[in-house]
C-alpha cells in the first residue's frame, strides 16, 4: 500500500519507536516518586522538555506535555475562557481544526469573531490588521498550516502584530511541525502540536503556554507539569516525540524538502492534464510540500474515489481524518467560499518524508485507472 495520508497520521519512525521501548524499560519510575528511579525519570523528562524548548525557541518552563493537539487546543480555550472578562471576544481563523472550533464555540458562545479566508485558503490578514486597529480581542488564534489544504498561514506576521499590542497569540502548529522548520514558533504565546504527525507515537503532544501566572488546567487532580496537567507523565512518549521532531528538523536542514516539493508539483501538473476539470485548492498560495487538496471532476464522488484508490493500493483521504467517514462537507472549503457540491468533491493527498518520485507516479497511474472506470457508463 502506498501511503498518502500523512496529514491524518504518520507511521512511527523506527528510531522513535526504539527510543520509546528503551525508555519504557530503562526509566520505569514515576517522575513524581522520591526514590532514585523516580528522580532519574524526572531528570530525563526535563532533558526532553529542554530539547523541545531549544527546537521551538522558547523557555522549557513554558512547555507542558499533553496527550495530543486536541487536548492542547482544548486546554488553551479552557484557560482563556477562565481568564478573560465575560464580554471580551476572541478572534480565530475560520479554517481552524475542529479541536479549536469545538471548544471555542463551547466556551465562547457568540464571542468568537471569525477571521475570513480567501478562496485560496489563506486568511485575510489585512482584514485582521484593520480589526486590530479598531479593537482589542482577548486572544487571536491562527493555525500555522492547514490540515486539509496544506496552505500556510502568515503566523509570523500576526504573531508580531499581536506581540506589539500585547494581545495573546495562539498558533496550532500541528501540521507545520516536522514538515517545515520549527524555528520561531516558540514566540507564540500559546502553541500546540502532537507527535504522530511527524513520526512520533500517538497519544503525546505538547502545549506552550506562559509560565508566568497560573494556567487553568483542563485535566485536574494531580500536581504534575507544575499543576498545569494532572496525570502520570508519558515519559516514553515525550522522549519519542522529541526524537522524531529532531530527526525531521535534521532532514529539513539537509534537504529543504526541495525534491519532494518538486515531485508534488509535477504530480499536480500531470493529474490536472489527466483529469480535465480537476481543481487544485490553494495552488496560488504557499503550501506544505507534501499536500495536494484537489476537487475531482465528478460530483459526489469523494468516498468512491477513496475506496477505488484503496483497491489500487493507494491510501488517500477525503479531508481531515476527523471529518472523513462522516457525511459533513469540509468547513474549511466552505469558509473559503466553495459550495457544498464543490466541497464534496475534495480528495486530500498527503505524502511523507519517505515518499518517492516513483510513489507519486504510481498514484497518478492509479488515479488514471479509477478515472477510466468511473467515466465508463455502466452497461
Ligand atoms: N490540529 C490540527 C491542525 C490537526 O491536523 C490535528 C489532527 N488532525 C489536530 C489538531 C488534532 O491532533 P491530535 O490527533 O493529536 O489530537
Amino acid at each position: 500500500m502506498i501511503y498518502f495520508d500523512h496529514n491524518a497520521t504518520s507511521p512511527l519512525l523506527p528510531s522513535a519507536g526504539q527510543l520509546w521501548l528503551e525508555a519504557s524499560q530503562r526509566w520505569p519510575g514515576n517522575p513524581s516518586s522520591l526514590h532514585r528511579l523516580g528522580s532519574r525519570a524526572s531528570t530525563v523528562l526535563e532533558e526532553a522538555r529542554q530539547k523541545l524548548a531549544t527546537i521551538l525557541g522558547c523557555d522549557a518552563l513554558d512547555l507542558v506535555f499533553t496527550s495530543g493537539a486536541t487536548e492542547s487546543n482544548n486546554q488553551v480555550l479552557t484557560h482563556v475562557s477562565r481568564t478573560l472578562p465575560g464580554d471580551q471576544q476572541i478572534w480565530l481563523s475560520a479554517v481552524e481544526h475542529p479541536s479549536v472550533l469545538g471548544p471555542a464555540r463551547f466556551y465562547f458562545p457568540n464571542r468568537v469573531r471569525w477571521i475570513p479566508a480567501s478562496r485560496n485558503g489563506r486568511i485575510q490578514a489585512e482584514i485582521l490588521k484593520e480589526w486590530l486597529r479598531q479593537s482589542r480581542p482577548g486572544l487571536v488564534g491562527v493555525m500555522a498550516a492547514n490540515n486539509e489544504t496544506g496552505v500556510l498561514q502568515p503566523w509570523q506576521q500576526i504573531q508580531a502584530w499581536c506581540a506589539a499590542q500585547e494581545i495573546p497569540f495562539f498558533c496550532d502548529a500541528t501540521q507545520w511541525l516536522g514538515k517545515l522548520p520549527a524555528a520561531g514558533l516558540g514566540a507564540c504565546d500559546f502553541l500546540s502540536g502532537c507527535a504522530h504527525k511527524f513520526g512520533g507515537p500517538r497519544g503525546v503532544g505538547f502545549l506552550k503556554c506562559p509560565s508566568r501566572g497560573p494556567v487553568t488546567p483542563l485535566i485536574r487532580g494531580g500536581p504534575q507539569e507544575e499543576g498545569r496537567r494532572g496525570g502520570t507523565e508519558n515519559l516514553p512518549g515525550a522522549l519519542a516525540l522529541v526524537q522524531a521532531l529532531q530527526t525531521r528538523e535534521e532532514w529539513l536542514a539537509k534537504s529543504g524538502a526541495v525534491m519532494p516539493a518538486g515531485w508534488r508539483d509535477e504530480f499536480e501538473q500531470r493529474v490536472s492534464q489527466a483529469l480535465p476539470g480537476l481543481e487544485i485548492v490553494g495552488q496560488a498560495e504557499p503550501r506544505l510540500w507534501n499536500t495536494v487538496a484537489a476537487l475531482f471532476p465528478q460530483q459526489e464522488c469523494q468516498q468512491r474515489w477513496v475506496v477505488k484508490l484503496d483497491r489500487q493500493g493507494c491510501a488517500v483521504s477525503t479531508g481531515s481524518a476527523c471529518a472523513s467517514g462522516k457525511e459533513e462537507t469540509s468547513h474549511v472549503l466552505r469558509a473559503m467560499g466553495f459550495s457544498e457540491g464543490d466541497a464534496s468533491r475534495m480528495i486530500r493527498i498527503s505524502a511523507g518524508w519517505e515518499t518517492t518520485a516513483e510513489d507519486w507516479s504510481q498514484l497518478l497511474e492509479a488515479i488514471r485507472a479509477v478515472h477510466e472506470t468511473l467515466s465508463t457508463p455502466a452497461s
